[in-house]
């Protein structure tokens, strides 16, 4: 089965082409940060109206660049939520206007669903069940997997997701948006132990993560380092700080996926989302599972953050199943991962 995967649920447009034979075809992105860092953060208007500017020309890009045509693709699969509801109303309105051109099926595709799958795209694949840690701009989950839309919930953040953290964080350091990178990259020239951030909810069970008690400390010491230095931030203080705020970040996932591998009886880790591109976050998980005797699995870093790759082959994996949703354009700015049905459940459940 061939399928035409599309993307458009924050501020990149990503568009892919996945065969359930020869994998993936082609994939290209284009991501509007350009457009949005003088807003500080996505501006949800001019998102939609960008992915409508985009949406046509990347389409047919990646038909070009698989050489395929129309009638060689079997389905359209696009992103319905959660994320910014008009930006999905673009995606989801031109998919199911290509497949009643086409005369093919079309498919919703649950977002987080497609970064949890994000790693079966590459070499070797994990294999189920294992513990995936989804961290991205808009959520910080831990969930025990044990195969396509068997979830479960084990714990996620009640405040700001680990990227949103990382996002304002950096814009308290006057540090440009997306923060993530931009943090990870300051670190590298931090000194190591001049600050102590808190690793906030560890020292209580459970798996539940909290990133707002930290946003404060940061900007307690932000402040205190301009106070300091004639109200002006040092790159050596931005730096020290980075790398605590980092530090923590990383150390508060890492006990947590500890914590939820031993109670799942797991020894796979998939992570996933656009924080799954730090490489601390990786060396350190690397590290930790490979001493328990387990693995840790991740994208290749372009699929880690959003990408269309991942919303074809998780659509892929459902129509094979016999998924299919009607001619309906739907979308669903808030959707809960553990709504989805199990792969083996008949079709008229998927969409619903
Ligand atoms: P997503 O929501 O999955 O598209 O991921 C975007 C989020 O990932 C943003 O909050 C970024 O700041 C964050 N991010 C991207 N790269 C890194 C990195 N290397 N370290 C930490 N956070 C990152
Ligand atoms: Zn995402």
């Amino acid at each position: 089965m061939r399928v035409l995967g599309i993307e458009t649920s924050c501020d990149e447009t990503g568009l892919a082409i996945y065969d359930s034979e020869q994998g993936l075809l082609a994939h290209a992105l284009f991501s509007q940060i350009d457009m949005h860092i003088p807003y500080g953060g996505v501006v949800p208007e001019l998102a939609s109206r960008d992915h409508v500017r985009k949406l046509l020309p990347l389409t047919k890009q990646v038909m070009a660049e698989a050489n395929c045509n129309a009638e060689e693709i079997d389905a359209i699969c696009y992103t319905a939520g959660p994320g910014l509801i008009g930006a999905l109303m673009v995606g989801a309105s031109t998919a199911q206007a290509l497949a009643m051109a086409w005369g093919k099926p079309c498919l919703g595709v649950h977002h987080m669903e497609g970064h949890l799958l994000a790693p079966m795209l590459e070499e070797k694949p994990p294999e189920f069940p294992f513990v995936a840690l989804l961290v991205s701009g808009g959520h910080t989950q831990l969930i025990d997997v044990q195969g396509i839309g068997q979830y479960e919930m084990l714990g996620e953040s009640i405040d700001d997701a680990a990227g949103e953290a990382f996002d304002k964080a950096a814009k308290m350091m006057g540090l440009p948006y997306p923060g993530g990178p931009h943090i990870a990259r300051f670190a590298e020239q931090g000194t190591p132990g001049k600050y102590l951030f808190p690793r906030p909810m560890t020292n209580r069970p459970g798996l539940d993560f909290s990133f707002s008690g930290l946003k404060t400390f940061t900007l307690n010491t932000v402040e205190a380092a301009k106070e300091a230095n004639n109200g002006e931030l040092s790159d050596q203080e931005r730096a020290d700080i980075a790398l605590a705020f980092q530090d923590a970040v990383v150390d508060t996932l890492l006990i947590k996926c500890k914590r939820a591998l031993k109670q799942a009886g797991r020894k796979t880790l998939v992570i996933a989302g656009g924080v799954s591109a730090n490489k601390d976050l990786r060396a350190k998980l690397e590290v930790t599972l490979s001493g328990m005797g387990g693995q840790v699995f991740y994208p290749r870093n372009e699929f880690c953050t959003d990408n269309g790759a991942m919303i074809a082959y998780a659509g892929c994996q459902r129509l094979m199943a016999g998924h299919t949703n009607d001619k309906q354009i739907k979308v669903q700015p808030r959707w809960p991962l553990t709504d989805l049905p199990p792969l083996d459940l008949p079709t008229d459940k998927a969409s619903d």
